[in-house]
This record gives C-alpha cells, structure tokens and sequence, in this order.
C-alpha cells in the first residue's frame, strides 16, 4: 500500500449504536467461528485483519466490525460501527459508532449495492487459501491495492456477474490474502467460505 494514501473519505459521528440483542449475538457467533479458524485475527506485527458486517434496513446501510479489533476473540456492542451512507464513486463512507469503521467498509459496501439479496460479508485473510482461490473464483486486477476506490469498483463489478448457484466468493488479487465471500444471511456468508476453506485445507 501507498504510504499516506488517504484510504477513503469519511464523516465518523462518534455516538453509541444500538445492535438488536439478537443480531449482536449472530455477529458474534459468525465472527467467532473465523476467529477459530484463523481468518479473522493479529498478525505478529500487531495488525489486526479480516472483518464482518450485516445489513440492515431496506437500504444499503450495514453494521461493521471496527478497526483495529483483529485480535479480539470476542467484540463488544461498542466495537461495531454503523454504516449509514456510502458512495463508491467519491470513495467516501458516512458512519456512527465508538469505534473507527474498517477501512474495509468500501469493499463490503460494494458488495450490498452490486447485489441487493445479499444480507452479508465477511473479509477474511488465509495465504494458503487465497493462493487456490486466485486460480478457481473471481479476482479482482492484481494492481488495485485495497481500500482504493478502484478496489470498491471492481468488487462491484465482479459481484454483479455472480449468479445465484456461483459460489459467492471474491479474490483480491491486490490484497495479499485477502477474500470476501458473502450471502444472504450471516451464518450463510460464514458457512461459505468455511466450507471451502475445509475443502482444501489438505490440498
Ligand atoms: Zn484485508
């Protein structure tokens, strides 16, 4: 990535969000099985990767795991943040919470504007996995870095030509280990790329 590359405009309203009880748990439990696997996590070096996030609402806004929360088993309610507005055009997020939204949100963003069934992603990193998947699923260029507005364009482009009997999985070829796999629920997003990750775990 370009040092000092402002990754994307944003308007950070810094207030508590309310999560349903009930969705904060499915977050929770969906995060938590990437968390198990490794694909959500810190890298020795402190930095924390991979993400969650849910729509909700008839629009496009979603709630998102934080910056920063990689190494965290388990998030609190105030680790989420909320995204209200987006615009992949101008690179730009609107978005409340304790928390600084991930600088992944585009992506996600991306992906709820190019398919309106899907009710959600995940952002996992595996080196592994992503070395396989490059060969077999939808890529993004290999020169568009992550967080770039171009990444967010290509991911909705990419997800438009996905069909509904696809695997609902993405490459970032620019993102070294990067994966973005989605459904239509939480648990079915999660169970998508676990899934395949199980698949060639022994390749
Ligand atoms: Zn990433």
């Amino acid at each position: 990535m370009t040092e000092g590359y402002i990754k994307f405009n944003c308007s950070w309203e810094q207030k508590d969000i309310l999560i349903p009880e009930e969705l904060y748990e499915t977050l929770e439990k969906e995060r938590t099985r990437l968390y198990e696997l490794g694909l959500i996590g810190v890298y020795p070096d402190g930095i924390g990767f991979g993400n969650i996030s849910v729509r909700v609402g008839e629009d496009a806004s979603f709630i998102i795991s934080g910056s920063a929360t990689g190494q965290y088993r388990q998030l609190k309610q105030s680790h989420y943040a909320l995204v209200s507005r987006f615009s992949l055009a101008e690179n730009s997020i609107s978005y409340s919470g304790q928390i600084k939204a991930s600088s992944e949100s585009l992506t996600h963003a991306a992906v709820y504007d190019a398919l309106p069934e899907v009710g959600a992603v995940v952002h996992i990193h595996c080196l592994w996995l992503w070395r396989i998947l490059l060969k077999i699923c939808p890529s993004t260029p290999a020169e568009i870095e992550y967080g770039t507005p171009e990444m967010a364009l290509a991911i909705q482009k990419l997800a438009s030509g996905i069909k509904p009997e696809d695997e609902n999985i993405i490459v970032m070829s620019g993102h070294r280990e990067g994966i973005l796999a989605f459904g239509s629920n939480l648990h079915e997003a999660t169970t998508q790329i676990i899934n395949i990750y199980n698949r060639y775990k022994h390749d």
